[in-house]
């Protein structure tokens, strides 16, 4: 039987994110609020699952924790706006106490990998808020104060673990449908940290995330960035965990595997335009978990990041639990038997170029010829052709690669 932890406190939902304002219309509640996450907790609740998970309770990240990653400076600013809130850099309002439910948000992921490294549970998820992956060193980005998942990679390797030594390999895997480019900074020049991200092209933020970015001096290869084009779905998806994601993982070796888990690439999310189904998530979550049976007895926590449909993320929540922690409940998923049949679920050629060119690029795959390798390359690329270049920059292109 699978011990699988949960991180989850009422004070999560005390971070005040405000309303979004805009001169022309009604005032509305922020995209990151309280109600998809406490949707997801009650449905687990609901269906049952919550009386089979093991609650973890979080603590405060300390600031010497905090500042394993972030700058002293930083973490001072958001420390000393406690009292009134204030915004913690670009696209980031947190109101009074923000500073407290972020150490709080850190600390749960904290405290699920140090009950994982001691052997009391196999597994956990956090269902923690506010979210972390944007965020780089000195500023908060995208609605994440905090990194929780950077801090928990350097907590997790100055733990000891009893069975198997010094935890030093960390593999994060992002499915989040933004491009974790704090997460990707913090580890980019480090090569016993893999870093692996899906995500829309160019979403949030703008210009991160490519698939050259493949890390640092010393570290090329730690760093996999898989930008899918915009539509991508269940096959999509799919293809790049298969293709590129857990051969990467079972490559890599890690001791023990994080999990950004953004649950915004659903069909049904306000903030990106992917495809998304709860099948697919559970899809992901069977993967990581059995890929982490094999490099690292099962270690693997998953932090949540973004996700803002209220009706959906749960369903695709409540998946990924219980793909982690093998039980199946009874739970339908009454959305998905129609978005599941939609257009364009399937692998599209358009997508698998960009898939292959990031195997390729990391060796996962190889070419079969250099000629195949231009093709990929073109196909790869024919979304920004058509978006930005003129015919001149176009034709100039063609011949480079012709
Ligand atoms: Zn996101």
């Amino acid at each position: 039987m699978v011990r699988t932890g949960y991180v989850f406190d009422e004070r999560y939902m005390w971070h005040d994110t405000g309303n979004l304002r805009s001169h022309w219309v009604e005032p509305t509640e922020h995209w990151e609020n309280t109600a998809t996450k406490r949707r997801l907790h009650n449905l687990l609740s609901v269906s049952g699952l919550l009386d089979s998970l093991i609650p973890i309770r979080p603590r405060k990240a300390t600031k010497q924790e905090i500042t394993t990653f972030h700058t002293e400076e930083y973490h001072d600013s958001i420390l000393h706006k406690n009292g009134s809130g204030g915004e913690a850099g670009e696209y980031v309002p947190f109101g009074p106490e923000g500073y407290d439910v972020a150490c709080l948000s850190a600390g749960g992921i904290l405290a699920a990998i140090n009950a994982v490294m001691n052997d009391q549970i196999d597994n956990a998820y956090c269902l923690v808020r506010p979210p972390g992956h944007h965020a780089v060193k000195d500023k908060g980005m995208g609605f994440c104060i905090f990194n929780n998942v950077a801090i928990g990679v350097h907590y997790a390797r100055s733990l000891q673990d009893s069975k198997r030594g010094r935890v030093q390999r960390v593999a994060i895997v992002d499915y989040d449908v933004h491009h974790g480019n704090g997460t990707q900074d913090a580890f980019y020049n480090d090569p016993d940290c893999l870093f692996i991200s899906l995500h829309q092209d160019n979403n949030y933020p703008q210009g991160t995330g490519s698939v050259e970015e493949t890390g640092g001096e010393g570290a090329v290869g730690s760093n996999i960035n898989i930008p899918l084009p915009p539509g991508s779905g269940s096959g999509a998806y799919r293809y790049a965990f298969d293709t590129v994601v857990i051969p990467a993982l079972d490559r890599f070796k890690p001791d023990l595997i994080l999990v950004s888990s953004g649950l915004d690439g659903s069909f049904q999310d306000p903030l990106a335009s992917m495809m998304l189904c709860s099948e697919d998530y559970r899809y992901f979550a069977t993967h990581l978990r059995e890929a982490a049976n094999r490099s690292c007895g099962g270690k693997i926590v998953f932090a949540h990041e973004g996700g803002y449909s209220k009706d959906y993320v749960p369903f695709c929540g409540l998946a990924v639990i219980e793909a982690i922690s093998d039980i199946r409940t009874t739970v339908e998923d009454h959305y998905a038997a129609e978005a599941a049949q939609w257009g364009y679920q399937k692998l599209q050629p358009h997508q698998g170029a960009v898939i292959d060119y990031c195997a390729v690029t990391h060796g996962l795959k190889q070419a079969p010829n250099p000629s195949k390798i231009v093709n990929i390359k073109l196909a790869a690329h024919m979304h920004h052709l058509l978006q930005g270049l003129d015919s001149s920059e176009r034709e100039e292109l063609l011949k480079s690669l012709l």
